[in-house]
């Protein structure tokens, strides 16, 4: 049975997990509108830190501003709040949840209903595996595409949103894959079910961009900004499918799946078929930033308060 922690953030004060409940009725839970963020606190040799905190929660502001929610707490005591789940729950390498979303209060889609918000956080190892960041897992392309720019805005971070990430993850599973990839509606690559998509070719990062249908990743930012800092070449561009066959290196990354190299794409070995050079580095500058070897000169690591 699933264990869950004892306390959770709601509504603006800490709570029992058993206590943090919402109505059957909420908008949210038919209509998909809820926003949320996935953010991570690793054990360092300074005690623990949350990584890229306000650089995720006004992510979530943002995802809440598309869809026109006015959050009812502001970016600080949401911040807060952040650091205290995680210290009342006595917490040192843990995943966070804050969201948001549509409460009770009307039947219609344009309702503006209050707003409730959450911050929950728990344990969790490597997303896709133990094994896969050293290993690499096989991953296929989706039969289901991402949805056009037109549609739902890729770049929310909403509820809504994962039900295309639920598709394409729930069919690679079911076909025997660690994951799935999903082609945009121009059939051009976008992004995995729940990450963004790096290509290595003759050493240089090749990355989907924005308009792609894909969410933003702060964990896609960090490699950029770690990459060419440390002479290693990126390029934002167009990829078509086909390159995933043609690429020396592939790896997924998200703040859940961190950096997961990929050595298969629908049954064909990519590179060597192990996690190739540029992909090791970028683990080696990404993973030194929690156990000291990468300098964080940006400010990213924020020592848990509490
Ligand atoms: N794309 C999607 C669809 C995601 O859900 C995530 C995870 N939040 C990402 C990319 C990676 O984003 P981040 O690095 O900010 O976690």
């Amino acid at each position: 049975m699933q264990q869950y922690p004892d306390w959770i953030w709601h509504n603006g004060s800490i709570k029992r997990w058993q206590e943090a409940t919402t109505h059957v009725m909420a908008h949210g839970l038919h209509y998909g509108s809820s926003v949320f963020e996935g953010i991570r606190c690793y054990e360092t040799p300074d005690g623990p830190a949350i990584f890229r905190l306000t650089d995720h929660n006004r992510r979530l502001y943002a995802s809440a501003r598309i869809y026109d929610m006015a959050l009812p707490y502001d970016l600080d005591t949401l911040n807060a709040a952040c650091h205290e789940v995680i210290a009342r729950n006595g917490l040192t390498r843990a995943y966070l949840r804050p969201f948001a979303w549509r409460g009770l209060g009307g039947f219609g889609l344009s309702a503006d209903t209050p707003i409730e918000m959450s911050v929950a956080t728990w344990f969790m190892g490597p997303y896709l595996g133990e094994a896969a960041l050293e290993t690499g897992i096989d991953a296929c392309v989706s039969s289901w595409q991402r949805f056009a720019p037109n549609t739902i805005p890729a770049g929310a971070k909403a509820g809504g949103n994962y039900l295309s990430g639920q598709l394409i993850a729930r069919e690679a599973r079911r076909l025997g894959f660690g994951e799935g990839i999903a082609l945009a509606s121009t059939g051009l690559l976008s992004e995995g079910a729940g990450e963004n998509l790096f290509l290595v070719f003759d050493g240089a990062l090749h990355t989907t961009p924005v308009s792609a249908a894909l969410l933003n990743g702060i964990t896609r930012n960090t490699i950029i900004t770690l990459a060419r800092e440390n002479g290693i070449e990126v390029v934002e561009r167009d990829l078509p499918r086909e390159y995933l066959y043609l690429c020396d290196e592939l790896f997924m990354c998200g703040t859940a799946a961190e950096i997961t190299p990929i050595r298969s794409v629908d049954g064909r070995q990519v590179g060597a078929g192990r996690p190739g050079p540029v992909t090791q580095r970028i683990q080696d500058l990404f993973f030194g930033l929690f156990d000291g070897r990468t300098k964080d000169t940006h400010g990213w690591l924020e020592p848990l308060k509490g």
